[in-house]
């Protein structure tokens, strides 16, 4: 592991930390861990999914998705004409559809999951012979540039001395300019905005440069083959330094990373680990249930019981508002400051009051100034303790501050229940 890089500092913070009695830290055996932009973008999709997958290494018995197996195959195709092209051997349209397809029919299991409703593999299968057809009917013959690079492999040392993986769907050139092609199967199509801050496409660009001391410009592109088009983009030497260090920094979070929470969102329906995350878990194994098993479920049972309940409170809540309101009312009109029920009385207590700015008025800072101005600022501010828990859990000071800070911090376990709608 290496060491955390930390990212907050107190302004004009100045230590001598012989004198705090911190302890320094000792040398650390450095394993470096291979990384690609898949373990980086899973660690940022979801911590929980990353542990499961990358530490954890978890064998699941969903082995695939439908969309991976598509795009999986529809690779392979593009690969085959390129590669035979190298053999001056030119497939046709009907030789490269037929290769597609023998390889689906070959390696489709039933194990292969179809999230969408509705939709069967055949729908899949058709929508990759569309790719293909299109593909190849808007670039025959295949000749612009001069291809260098099939599912080319490589891994990149970086800075810190770990490794990522780079591999390069396609890549060719042109006199000093390469090209940097990726296959997308997306269903969505990407624009240039995605396309010019994607960090795997500038890794790609990162590596041409490297690896080739001719390359005087590089091209990244997407191939968008649901759409049958393209969105290239370019990287300058800062942009490329800057997400150097980005990756690096991402890197040591990773490293650092010792709190794995799971993070819903729509991408957990390709999820392979849903069945095991603690968020959906309970949903996957009463969905195997008959009606009757669902119904005698104990959690079932007890979220109903919940719900109901917290219905009914709610409820009480409102009328409880409108009486305050109507009893306000009743004791104004009679000019009471008490009404007096059976058992007990309800005293009406009022009084103006003044108010000073808060944090959402436009003043605010304004205020802050002037009783900072009038010495009156130590003596009536708060801390905001809120907020600094918030970013002590983040991990976003300085090492040094985070360990001043350690010494009165106290772990204390916060549960509460939320409702919400399946
Ligand atoms: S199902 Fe969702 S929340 Fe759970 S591990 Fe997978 S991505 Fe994370």
């Amino acid at each position: 592991m290496t060491k955390k890089k930390p990212k907050i500092k107190s302004k004009n913070f100045s230590l001598d930390i012989d004198a705090l009695n911190i302890k320094r830290h000792s040398y650390l055996l450095v394993i470096m861990t291979t990384y690609s932009h898949s373990r980086i973008s899973t660690f940022e999709q979801c911590k929980l999914k990353f542990k499961y997958h990358y530490i954890d290494k978890v064998k699941t018995e969903i082995e695939k998705s439908v969309e991976l197996f598509l795009g999986d195959l529809v690779h392979r195709t593009l690969e085959k004409l390129y590669k035979d092209l190298k053999f001056q051997k030119l497939n046709s349209k009907e030789e490269i559809l037929s290769f597609f397809n023998d390889l689906w029919k070959k390696e489709w299991t039933d194990d292969i999951v179809i999230v969408r409703e509705g939709l069967t593999q055949e729908n899949y299968c058709k929508m990759g012979e569309k790719y293909i057809s299109d593909y190849y009917e808007h670039y025959k013959p295949f000749n612009e540039t001069k291809i260098i690079g099939l599912e080319t492999q490589d891994l990149m040392k970086l800075s810190d001395g770990n490794k990522y993986h780079i591999r390069i769907d396609r890549l060719e050139v042109d006199g000093t300019t390469y090209y940097v092609t990726d296959y997308k199967t997306n269903n969505t199509m990407k624009d240039q905005n995605e396309a010019d801050s994607d960090k795997q496409l500038a890794m790609y660009s990162i590596w041409v440069k490297n690896n080739f001391s001719d390359a005087k410009k590089v091209v990244l592109k997407w191939h968008m083959l649901a759409f049958d088009k393209e969105v290239t983009s370019e990287r300058t030497e800062a942009q490329l330094q800057q997400l150097q260090n980005d990756i690096v920094a991402k890197i040591e979070d990773i490293e650092s990373c010792k709190d794995f929470p799971p993070k819903k969102s729509a991408l957990c329906g390709w999820c392979e680990f849903k069945p095991i995350c603690p968020e959906w878990k309970h949903q996957y194994e009463l969905e195997k249930k008959t009606e009757q098993e669902f119904k005698d479920d104990d959690g079932v049972k007890l979220v109903d019981e919940f719900s109901k309940l917290k219905a009914e409170e709610n409820a009480i809540q409102k009328k409880l508002e409108i009486l305050r309101d109507r009893i306000m009312s009743f004791a104004e009109k009679e000019g009471a400051s008490a009404v007096f029920g059976t058992e007990q009385k309800a005293k009406i207590w009022s009084k103006e009051v003044y108010k000073f700015p808060k944090t959402t008025d436009m003043n605010y800072q304004d205020f802050v100034d002037m009783i900072k101005k009038i010495g009156l600022w130590n003596e009536f501010s708060r801390l905001d303790s809120f907020k600094l828990e918030k970013s002590f859990g983040n991990n976003e000071f300085y090492e040094e501050i985070e360990e001043i800070l350690r010494r009165f911090a106290k772990k204390e376990k916060v549960e509460r229940i939320y409702l919400g709608k399946k």
